[in-house]
């Protein structure tokens, strides 16, 4: 068997001609490429999203699909052979005008995601060609026919068994002579809807991909030379990393390293798929290489920041010598589908975090759940809080951590911590606006600035 690079290029990584041309040339300049992943092209899922909200005017429905669709029109324009592909855009544009007028009249999650899964269909079927035009047998393939999902819109779970089956019977044989060009983000559930996985879920489709064609390697291609050490949009000081192992960079993608999605490692780890994260735009600046076994293993190798997390603090005299008050109170979040983050706990009160991306936990939390936990003990909701997270090793066991850490923070108010439950990290929550401050002087104390 000839060896499989999965490849998956980000949205800032399709976002004009020359960026899909840079990426053809990446595929070009290796042939074990043989299945490529692609996000929307940049800003279109934002637009997608908007579009996919309850009772959107009609004026701004069509602004916005006259502005995505000058996105991917100004892509195709520079292709020789675009009358073709200029035709599937218009309808798929047209099919999307008439999913968001049906949405603005009667919004629903089932409406939403088919709206949302319009940018990575748009974007696949360009990059394909855009192959195509630099000589490689590109080739469009739906992923919707592998990727079969359950029922839940917005944050679909991927039937793992019927991938893999599917992936053998309709999609292997065609890497043969192809390089088939898909989707990330999108699935498809029973009833033959179409559903997604969740923001920044493309680099979960690669993943996923990956394990069930049992490939050697996963590349991501995005718009910085690796992971760094911390996001690089909060300090110039940050750098790239050379080589990570698998348990360092889950903790960080699950911590809000926004480089990988949450997930993307799961599938890796289980298959031992190597992962290369590099940018697109500078290849031969390399990357960092993400896999089981690594030569160093610093105490400190970075830092990762979630921001808009919601902190619930429980309090409750009855709670002292009692048992069971923790297991109702995790009724009653388990009821309603939220899943806690963080907790800490002391005599007669518990914290926790929620992660609050989209609002949505604090539209739960704010209405019955916090009634019915009020039924149970004293509820107090805080939002605006990020979490700091130093991502390491044998961070558990090592001396000195704690002052490392706590020395750096100077200034910055603390709000709960949490450490001991992983080998890999440390973690504790701080006031939004502090969150940068927390980052800077932690990676300036923990990290030698060369
Ligand atoms: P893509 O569209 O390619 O999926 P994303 O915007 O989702 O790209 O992710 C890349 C971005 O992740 C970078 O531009 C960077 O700002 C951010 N990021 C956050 N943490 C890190 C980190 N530790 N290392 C590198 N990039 C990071
Ligand atoms: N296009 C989707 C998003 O913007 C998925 C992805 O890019 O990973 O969230
Ligand atoms: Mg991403």
């Amino acid at each position: 068997m000839t060896p499989i690079t999965v490849a998956k290029f980000g949205g800032t990584s399709v976002a004009d001609y020359q960026a899909m041309l840079r990426c053809a040339h990446i595929i070009k300049n290796n042939p074990d490429n043989k299945l490529v992943v692609v996000s929307a092209s940049a800003g279109v899922t934002n637009f997608l999203v908007r579009l996919s909200q309850p009772n959107v005017p009609i004026a701004e429905q069509d602004e916005i699909i006259k502005n995505i669709g000058n996105i991917q029109y100004n892509i195709t324009q520079h292709l020789d052979e675009q009358d073709d592909l200029n035709q599937q855009i218009s309808v798929l544009l047209e099919e999307l005008a008439a999913y968001a007028s049906a949405n603005a009249l009667n919004h629903s999650a089932r409406i939403s995601d088919a709206i949302l899964s319009f940018g990575e269909q748009m974007s696949s079927r360009i990059f394909a060609q855009v192959l195509q035009s630099v000589r490689l047998p590109g080739q469009y393939f739906d992923v919707r026919q592998v990727m079969k999902t359950n029922d839940l819109y917005g944050k679909a779970v991927v039937n793992l068994e019927k991938l893999k089956a599917n992936v053998s019977t309709i999609l292997a044989s065609k890497l043969e002579s192809n390089v088939l060009v898909t989707q990330g983000f999108i699935g498809q559930n029973d009833a033959g809807y179409t559903t997604t996985l969740g923001r920044g879920g493309s680099d979960y489709s690669a993943a996923l991909l990956a394990e069930a064609l049992e490939a050697d390697n996963l590349a991501i291609w995005t718009d910085v030379e690796g992971i760094f050490t911390t996001d690089p949009r909060i300090t110039d000081q940050a750098r790239s990393i050379k080589e990570i192992s698998f348990g360092e960079a889950a903790e960080m993608a699950t911590f809000g390293a926004k480089i990988l999605h949450p997930a993307t490692l799961i599938p890796a780890m289980r298959q031992n798929i190597p992962v290369f994260v590099g940018s697109s735009k500078e290849p031969e600046k390399g990357g960092t290489r993400i896999q089981q076994a690594v030569a160093s293993k610093p105490t400190y190798r970075s830092i990762a920041l979630r921001r808009e997390q919601t902190l619930v603090t429980v309090k409750s005299p009855a709670m002292l010598h009692a048992s069971g008050f923790l297991a109702k109170v995790f009724a009653v979040l388990a009821k309603h589908e939220l899943s806690v983050d963080l907790i800490t706990t002391s005599e007669i009160s518990v914290a926790m975090t929620f992660d609050n991306p989209t609002g949505s936990t604090q539209a739960l939390l704010n209405s019955t759940v916090v009634e019915e936990l009020e039924q149970l003990c004293e509820v107090t909701v805080e939002h605006g809080l990020s979490l700091v997270a130093v991502v390491g090793n044998n961070i558990h066991q090592t001396n000195g951590v704690g002052t490392d850490i706590f020395e750096a923070l100077s200034g910055v108010n603390v709000r709960m911590i949490c450490q001991g439950a992983s080998e890999h990290n440390l973690c504790f929550l701080v006031d939004e606006q502090q969150a940068n401050l927390a980052v800077e002087q932690l990676h300036n104390n923990l990290f030698s600035v060369a």
